[in-house]
């Protein structure tokens, strides 16, 4: 027969799966001689034969408790249902993966009318045995028939009330008798039933309510959001009771072996005395500090801390410990690795290196990548945010938390921040337009839009707080006013504050601290780079980014977007000027103007640089995003111009597509207007001769957006070629530089090899191949996909991590295609994807040279690459 119970001696911490953590940890404490209370575990197989046999609890698998509940009783020599000498256990849920609150647990199980009575005569303190009597009919009740607490916790205020008493703990046994009473009515009129007093029932019942925790709402959508896989089942634990409310030497505590917020080398924890079960953290008394248990018992408290040093040196990580004392004895109930904040996760693990207890790969391993981001951006100061008042939740579309006045146009925003404000710019959503308003606020509030809208892109790449799609506000741009749910509004100038992990908008200002790197962060990124093979590029546009992403630690610029240096407010008429001038000479005459402001740029970023690449990739935006929009701007462009409106708006009007995105940019513009890119590749080039002739090496990377086919390239290289050699011959210098190319369409793709013949490089841009090869537009896309994960047809955003089966196929069919020409061919990403860790991992195995991505992001790109080669060489730890 199949076995499915297993006792704590049995087990071991290797056996999660089977046993779930909490009993996995509990087998391995009771097999290294720490005090546990004896028990045994319903394995997680027990939890799927439940589930998949229609939620039938088999008779077989209740013998097999049964004949483990008599070793328990022989254990403990005590009887199950027992009066004069009861057995009273805890039966609690145990995940394979921690789900720290999800599930439920039931305390003091086998509690009747008459083992109560046994119970208290018994230890003579019929108070203790009450307690532990009305504990267990309010959890039962709750967890086995789903009593909502509050019925019972409004008889306990009142009980307390009628008596004058503040604490649980003042009261009576007499006053706990009738608790007792009134809860058991409680029981019967949410149930219809009296309240269970046989014990092997009671525990059949508890057992059930368990299994059925693992797909109760609340754990179905932390495992969703944490993407556990529910196919692993709950394990349940059968424990022998031990009792911390008896008195002032008895109590429970919890534990934590290093501070789990800032890292520090301190046990860290709370206690309560004459307390059981979840007392410490609901919060019904204040808890004391550990060290105060030192004064208190100090032989039960030195007990207790080399525990802590045991289990820290047994697990070779930080640990979060649950105890319990009854009468002056120390009993362990729980050990798992402790939560930490991202300092506190980098503190321990350098640490822990630097004790000797584990390598540097094991320690790279260990910090959740996704957790840097945190680091990296101011944060709220938890206590203030805890009684903050939440307006609307939006998506969370940028980490970090900022705190400013609202106001709803890009051009307030800059004219208030420019008055020392901290700004949040609300709008529906934001256009490129908005670029200079996005960068000078503290943070943006959209209604509309996804994770991948423009101002989630945008801010991401910006390292600014953003919440985006917070479609419970009305946002009126003209009115200046958001209307909340409840129907009040707030006007320009009101304070607000964003949380942008969480997507929870707050009312007035909530207190900030900074980010602090450096140190320990510093040091494991060190390790991080000696690991790595990918190369950290950024994706910059301007010096100020530039150099940020070096202080974060990249290795040279992967994407620079020429025409972000085009929405500055002054180039702007210009780049207007260029795209509707009608002649050549027009033309012409614009592009000298608009080369120099690039030669600004690019001396600029080279002189960052210092020898680094830098790849620069020429205009690429459709063209619709630079055309005016009001009749102020055209009447104004039209002046410029020497133009009447009517003839320009023409103009604009015979430039209009059906499809902008599928429509006349990148490389396209390229064939019809090759000026535009001599222009450009001219000032590149004089910009490198001018930080050459200062001393300072440089090697640019010209990169051609939007080709599909060889002979596109081939025609655009020779034109810019030739305007680059006409240089070298005019200045008598030769400088080296790369011409090569975005992959981002699938056709450039498939012939790679063709492409290879014309390009230096290959540059994958991810987010238009992913576009282009699922055919649906990203920003549309986000309207639409919720309902893609909701139905389980997509697993997750392509945007955000590449899809390897279909985008990243054609990835590789372009790298092999690429090497099939020249074997050295330098490739790398310059799409979204290359700051996601996971997606990182697939750009290593496929031996790309670097992944490039926004400046905050670099830091987890490095950890994430460190990450990917350790996984690579098998170096994994055990998690
Ligand atoms: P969770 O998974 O929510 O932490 P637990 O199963 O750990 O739930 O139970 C919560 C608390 O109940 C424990 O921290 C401990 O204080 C108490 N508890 C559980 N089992 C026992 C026991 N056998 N004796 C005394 N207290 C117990
Ligand atoms: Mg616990
Ligand atoms: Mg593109």
């Amino acid at each position: 027969m199949r076995k499915f119970v297993y006792q704590f001696s049995e087990g071991s911490k290797e056996m999660k799966n089977l046993l779930g953590g909490k009993g996995a940890n509990l087998a391995e404490m009771t097999n290294i001689g720490l005090p546990v209370p004896p028990g045994f575990i319903i394995s997680t197989a027990a939890c799927n034969d439940y589930t998949n046999s229609n939620k039938h609890l088999s008779e077989d698998i209740f013998e097999e408790v049964k004949i483990h509940l008599a070793e328990l009783e022989r254990q403990t020599g005590k009887i199950f249902g027992f009066k004069e000498n009861p057995l009273l256990v805890s039966v609690r849920s145990g995940a394979p993966f921690s789900m720290p609150g999800m599930m439920d647990t039931v305390l003091n199980l086998g509690l009747n009318d008459a083992t109560a009575r046994g119970l208290a005569s018994l230890t003579n303190d019929s108070r203790s045995a009450l307690d532990s009597y009305r504990r267990f009919i309010q959890m039962f009740g709750d967890v086995v028939f789903e009593i909502p607490s509050y019925h019972f916790e409004q008889a306990l205020t009142q009980i307390k009330k009628t008596n004058n008493y503040l604490l649980d703990t003042e009261l009576t046994a007499e006053d706990l008798s009738e608790l007792v009473a009134t809860y058991k009515t409680i029981f019967t009129q949410a149930t219809g039933q009296n309240f269970p007093q046989e014990p092997l029932e009671q525990l059949r019942l508890a057992i059930i309510a368990v299994f059925n925790s693992w797909m109760n709402p609340r754990a179905v959508i932390y495992r969703r959001l944490n993407n556990i896989d529910a196919s692993f089942g709950t394990a349940v634990n059968i424990q022998a009771m031990v009792f911390g409310n008896t008195g002032e030497t008895s109590g429970t505590g919890i534990t934590f072996t290093r501070n789990p917020s800032t890292g520090e080398k301190a046990v860290f924890g709370e206690f309560l005395l004459n307390a059981q079960g979840e007392d410490v953290v609901a919060g019904i008394r204040t808890p004391e500090p550990i060290k105060a248990l030192e004064k208190r018992m100090p032989i039960v408290y030195n007990e207790l801390i080399k525990t802590c040093e045991l289990l820290e040196n047994h697990y070779l990580d930080m640990q979060d410990i649950e105890f319990t004392i009854e009468k002056e004895k120390l009993f362990i109930l729980q050990t798992r690795s402790g939560k930490r904040t991202a300092k506190a996760a980098i503190q321990v693990a350098v640490d822990l290196v630097h004790e000797g207890k584990i390598t540097k790969a094991e320690a790279l391993i260990r910090v959740e990548t996704k957790q840097l981001d945190q680091l990296l951006h101011p944060t709220f100061v938890e206590s203030a945010l805890k009684v903050g008042q939440v307006l609307a939740t939006g998506l969370p579309a940028s980490p970090g938390a900022a705190t400013g006045q609202i106001y709803f146009t890009a051009k307030e925003a800059v004219q208030a921040a420019e008055r020392g404000i901290s700004v949040i710019l609300v709008r529906n959503e934001t256009s490129p337009e908005d670029i200079e308003g996005m960068a000078k606020s503290a943070a943006i509030l959209t209604a509309h839009g996804g994770m991948t809208s423009h101002a989630a892109v945008v801010a991401r790449g910006m390292g600014k707080c953003c919440i985006a799609g917070c479609s419970e506000l009305i946002i009126n741009e003209k009115e200046k006013t958001i209307i909340l749910k409840n129907g009040t509004q707030l006007h320009e100038g009101e304070q607000i504050s964003l949380d942008g992990t969480s997507g929870k908008v707050y009312l007035g200002e909530i207190e900030l601290t900074e980010a602090a790197i450096g140190g320990h962060f510093d040091e494991l990124m060190t390790w991080a780079d000696e690991e790595k093979q990918l190369m950290i590029r950024v994706n910059a546009d301007t010096p100020a980014d530039f150099k940020k992403a070096l202080l974060f630690g990249a290795e040279g610029i992967g994407l620079c977007r020429t025409e972000h240096m085009f929405f500055d407010e002054k180039r702007i008429p210009y780049v207007r000027q260029m795209i509707l001038a009608e002649s050549l000479a027009e033309r012409e005459s614009v592009l000298t103007t608009l080369k120099e402001m690039q030669k600004e740029d690019f001396t600029a970023l080279f002189r960052i640089a210092d020898g680094r690449a830098v790849n620069i990739r020429l205009l690429d935006p459709p063209l619709h995003e630079f055309l005016p929009n009001t009749n102020r701007e055209i009447e104004q462009l039209a002046s410029e111009m020497n133009r009447t409106v009517p003839q320009l708006t023409k103009r604009i009007h015979s430039l209009a597509e059906t499809n902008p995105m599928l429509g006349h940019r990148g490389s396209r513009l390229a064939i019809t207007f090759p000026e535009i890119y001599r222009m450009q590749a001219e000032a590149i080039i004089e910009s490198a001769v001018i930080v050459h002739d200062e001393g300072i090496a440089v090697h640019p990377e010209i990169m051609i957006p939007l080709i599909a086919t060889k002979s596109e390239l081939k025609y655009i290289k020779k034109e810019i070629k030739h305007a680059i050699h006409s240089i070298f011959d005019k200045e008598r210098v030769v400088l080296p530089y790369d011409i090569g190319t975005m992959i981002e369409i699938p056709r450039a793709c498939v012939t790679a090899d063709e492409i290879a013949e014309e390009a230096q490089f290959f540059s994958f841009g991810t987010n238009d191949l992913t576009q282009l090869t699922y055919g649906f537009s990203r920003d549309d896309a986000a309207k639409f996909l919720s309902d893609y994960y909701e139905k389980n047809i997509l697993p997750n955003d392509p945007f955000v991590t590449i899809d390897k089966e279909g985008v990243g196929a054609l990835v590789e069919m372009a790298v092999t295609r690429g090497r099939m020409t020249h074997a050295n061919l330098k490739m790398g990403v310059c799409g979204e994807h290359g700051g996601d860790p996971e997606s990182i991992r697939f750009f290593h195995q496929l031996g790309l040279s670097y992944v490039s991505c926004s400046p905050y992001r670099v830091p987890i790109a490095r950890l994430a690459a460190a990450q990917a080669s350790l996984h690579e060489k098998e170096m994994l730890t055990t998690v």
